[in-house]
This record gives structure tokens, sequence and C-alpha cells, in this order.
């Protein structure tokens, strides 16, 4: 679905996050941690991008740049035809409401001196000269959207149970109706038995309210019944980017296989096909990530020229967009010849 203006809700371009290194007494700037190094992708209005990889690839700083928590090294984050990324902080003020963070710990996110109230209308206080009842009656008003009993309203944080404090973290996400959100690991912290009941939560407010959703997990298996394209992140970069249910029957990227190989499959035919690859070594520092393609240090598929040439993120099939040597972009002449190479070399 497409906004009213016939775009991508959301289009972030060749975003950078580059935290400096500094060594010595004279405290010289001797590097940078590459956190997210050239991260584009779009996300139409209403739909959920999932962004999946191992810790310390770079996805939950992807979402942090997108809105300001950090301030990106490079490019544009243009959310509902603004760009937030080079927004001046008057600007990015007024334009808060519209875009909201759900917080991976929600005992962390939670001020523990403040009462329900308070923390939900907290948003309120800053953005709006609504009376202290106007307040109260928004505050109940999302109670009952994020399935929270009235009369807790003026509980503090410790009594509730893990998945209450994340319904409080969710409502006062939506405090000011937001058009984007980004869902930081939102389950992460939650007992098994309660994670589908803040995803179904999350999936009923997305219906309602026609809430566009950036889903960083690690869960794989979580962000497949969520995500409508699932972006798979590797040392800042994005590996592939798919439709869900295309990169789940047949990942094209070798890391994005890999992954994949190790969640459960509920199709029995395609469990019976799918090999489990334990990839070997470590993922290299962000500070120093290899020349040519990132992944070639531990890619069971690496080839020379992945070695020296980084590969971009093109599209390689109608609306899979992938980073490797092994696929050329659609449209190009024939098969790659590096394609061919490797196919014979596993045959043999
Ligand atoms: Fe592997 Fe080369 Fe593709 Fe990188 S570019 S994923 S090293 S085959």
């Amino acid at each position: 679905m497409l906004d009213a203006a016939g775009r991508p809700l959301v289009q972030v371009e060749n975003l950078k996050m580059h935290f400096p290194i500094y060594t010595g007494i004279f405290r010289r700037h001797t590097g940078d941690v590459k956190a997210v190094d050239g991260v584009s992708f779009q996300i139409m209005a209403g739909q959920t991008l999932g962004l999946v990889g191992e810790s310390g690839c770079g996805k939950s700083t992807v979402g942090r740049a997108m809105l300001r928590l950090y301030e990106p090294t490079a490019g544009r984050v243009v959310i509902d035809g603004e760009d937030v990324a080079s927004m001046p902080s008057e600007a990015l003020r007024k334009k808060r409401p519209t875009m909201q963070m759900v917080f991976q710990d929600p005992q962390a996110s939670l001020n523990p001196r403040m009462t329900l109230a308070e923390i939900v209308s907290e948003p309120l206080d800053e953005h709006t000269d609504w009376t202290r009842d106007q307040k109260l009656e928004r505050v109940y008003e999302l109670m009952d959207q994020v399935g929270l009993n009235r009369r807790f309203v003026n509980r503090f944080p410790h009594e509730f149970s893990g998945g209450q404090r994340q319904r409080i973290g969710i409502a006062r996400a939506l405090a000011l109706k937001p058009r984007f959100i980004v869902c930081d690991e939102p389950i992460a912290a939650l007992d098994v038995s309660i994670q589908a009941q803040v995803v179904n939560l999350l999936e009923d407010l997305q219906e309602k309210l026609g809430l566009t959703y950036l889903f960083i997990s690690h869960d794989l298996s979580m962000v497949r019944h969520l995500a409508q394209r699932v972006a798979v992140m590797y040392l800042g970069r994005i590996a592939e980017l798919s439709p869900s249910r295309d990169l789940y029957a047949r990942p094209l990227h070798p890391y994005a296989e890999a992954l994949l190989s190790a969640v459960n499959e509920p199709d029995p035919v395609l469990a019976a096909r799918r090999k489990r690859i334990i990839l070997k070594g470590d993922v290299p520092s962000p500070a120093n990530p290899p020349q040519g393609c990132n992944f070639c240090t531990r890619c069971p598929k690496v080839m020379d020229i992945c070695k020296t040439v980084k590969p971009d993120l093109v599209e390689v099939e109608p609306g899979r967009m992938v980073a490797c040597h092994l696929y050329p972009a659609a449209g190009s002449t024939g098969a790659s010849e590096a394609y061919e190479r490797n196919q014979q070399g596993e045959t043999q």
C-alpha cells in the first residue's frame, strides 16, 4: 500500500553510522567503527520491514540513526516526504510525534519513579498543551488499545509483569499517533509464553491504526510472520532484501542461506531439502572490515573477486535485492561468469 502521494512512507538511502576511535594521550582519531556502512531500503505505508542479523551486525544502530537518536554520519532518511537525517533540531522536534520507537528492555526504558499515567502522558506534556483531564482521557484510551486494565493507571513499573511493561512502552510510543514505529527487538527480553501476545498486539495495532513498522530482531521465525519484506544484515551492510516468502523458501545470499538453515522450517517439503550450514570463523571487526565483500572471510562460496571488490546491493530477480558477486543484476546479459565458475566448482 502506498501513501497518499504514491510514495513509500520510509526511504533510507546510503545511511552510514561510523563511531570514531580515539587513541593515545592526545586522543588522536585513528579510525572508525563502521557500525552501519551504506544501508538503503524502503518501507511502504502500512507494511512491516523485518531487519535481521546476528547481534553486533548494526541493525539496532540503523533504527536509532533513522530516528536521530544517533546523528548519522551520512545518508538520507526520508519519512513521509521529509529528510529526517538533515533536519534542523526544531523541525526534528515537531517531526518526533510521527516517528517513535519501542525498545527491547521495557524494564530499562521505563522510569521506575513514574506511574503508568505519568510515563504514557510524558510525550503529551512535551508536544501538546492539553489539560490534565484531556491527557488522562488519552492515557485511558491508550490503555484500552494495548490491553491494560484502567485500574492500573497509578501503578509503578515494578508492579507489572514483563509483558505488561512492554504494553506500557507501546502505549507511550502510540501517545502522539505516530505513522512509523521502529520496534527494536521488542520481544527479546520477554518470556517465550508472552512473546506471541505482544507480537499479536503489534499486528492488531498496525491493522487498526495503519502503522508502518521497522521490526528489528534476531528471531527469524517471528519476523517471518510479521514482515512482508525482510532485510538481512551482515557487518553493517545489507546482504539480501527480499519478500519474506521468497527469502524463507529460497535465500539467495550465502549468508542469508546459512542464517536461515538454522531456523525450523514448518513446511516438511522445504525442511527435507534444507541443509544446516555451519559458518566457520568469527565476524570481522566493524573497525576493520574486509576490503571486498564483508562476508568473504566466512563465505563457503568465496571467489577471488570477492576479496577485492565490494558487491553492490542490486535487484537480481523482481523484488529481490542481493549484494553478492554470484548474482548478476536483473536485466544484465547472460548469467555471470562468476556464477558459472562457482557452480562448476561446486559440482567438481
Ligand atoms: Fe560470498 Fe563472494 Fe558472494 Fe561475498 S560476494 S557472499 S564472498 S560469494
